[in-house]
């Protein structure tokens, strides 16, 4: 079993606030949201964080952008913008080493960001 708490999402051992899910990426909700709307998009493959990407996942990363896209428009926050953030490593403000995408939308974000 893997100890990572997002690999536990995909497998079902913890139940997210799920939003999206497809083959490939699945998106829930964030625990402590830092905004009205946000969200998690996660690959359902385990990649600890960006500096492990490799070329065989460059359609992946597509395939969570056009997740983003999908939820925007089911959270009806497509016209009105959201802001997506991925972290990495201890500078980049990264906690769970499993690479997700930010989906932070419902009020006016500030920049730059802190
Ligand atoms: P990071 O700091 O790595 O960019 O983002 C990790 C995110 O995961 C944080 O926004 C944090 O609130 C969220 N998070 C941590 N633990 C859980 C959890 O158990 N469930 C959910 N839904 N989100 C979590
Ligand atoms: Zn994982």
């Amino acid at each position: 079993m893997s100890e990572c708490l997002f690999c536990k999402m995909v497998s079902g051992e913890i139940a997210p606030d799920k939003v999206y899910e497809d083959d490939d990426v699945l998106a829930f909700r964030d625990i402590s949201p830092q905004a009205p709307h946000h969200l998690l998009v996660i690959p359902k493959e385990h990649i600890a964080t960006l500096n492990d990407l490799e070329a065989r996942h460059a359609s992946l990363l597509g395939k969570m952008y056009l997740a983003v896209k999908a939820i925007a428009k089911q959270e009806g926050v497509s016209e009105s913008g959201y802001r997506t953030v991925m972290n990495c490593n201890s500078d980049g403000g990264q906690t769970v080493y499993h690479i997700h995408l930010h989906m932070l939308a419902g009020r006016g974000m500030q920049w730059p960001p802190g």
